[in-house]
């Protein structure tokens, strides 16, 4: 068994994570994070995403930066999700994944998943940072918004 948590949020990773990987695949949505140096130097984002998110929780180093997922079913209160980044002395990024507020919604996983993929990029300086940002972007939809319009365009019927 895969280190899904909790697990009746399987199905919606993979359905998610398919539009993730696809996405990840065009250099438009590539184009959010890093630089076109840094993503040829370990920060390839597709990867990034596979390893920290594909498997369901993870931890794992990526340019001596240790990343991790949590998912966990926090309830409809708590934040969807929420990227935590410590500057030092290593930087390490904690990316938190609220399930109830996900679960059965591949097309809201996938974005926030990009979204946080986002503050990963923006916690991690050698990673050549991303075009999704804290702050003002974050409360008006700004960051939604560009992930859709480059990443996720072809919403699918379901
Ligand atoms: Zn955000």
């Amino acid at each position: 068994m895969a280190a899904y948590a909790p697990v009746n949020f399987q199905s919606t990773l993979t359905g998610a994570m398919q539009l993730v990987n696809a996405a990840l695949q065009t250099a438009c949505c590539q184009g959010l994070y890093g630089t076109a140096a840094t993503r040829a130097n370990g920060f390839a984002p597709g990867t990034v995403a596979q390893q920290l998110f594909g498997n369901g929780n993870a931890a794992v180093t990526v340019g001596g930066s240790l990343l991790t997922s949590t998912f966990v079913s926090a309830g409809p209160v708590a934040p969807v999700a929420l990227t935590l980044g410590t500057p030092s002395p290593l930087v390490n990024v904690a990316v938190f994944i609220n399930t109830s507020q996900l679960v059965n919604d591949t097309w809201d996983t996938a974005i926030t998943l990009l979204h946080e993929l986002g503050h990963v990029y923006n916690d991690v300086p050698s990673s050549g940072g991303s075009q999704i940002s804290r702050g003002l972007s974050d409360f008006n939809g700004a960051n939604d918004n560009l992930i859709v319009q480059d990443c996720l365009i072809n919403k699918p019927t379901q």
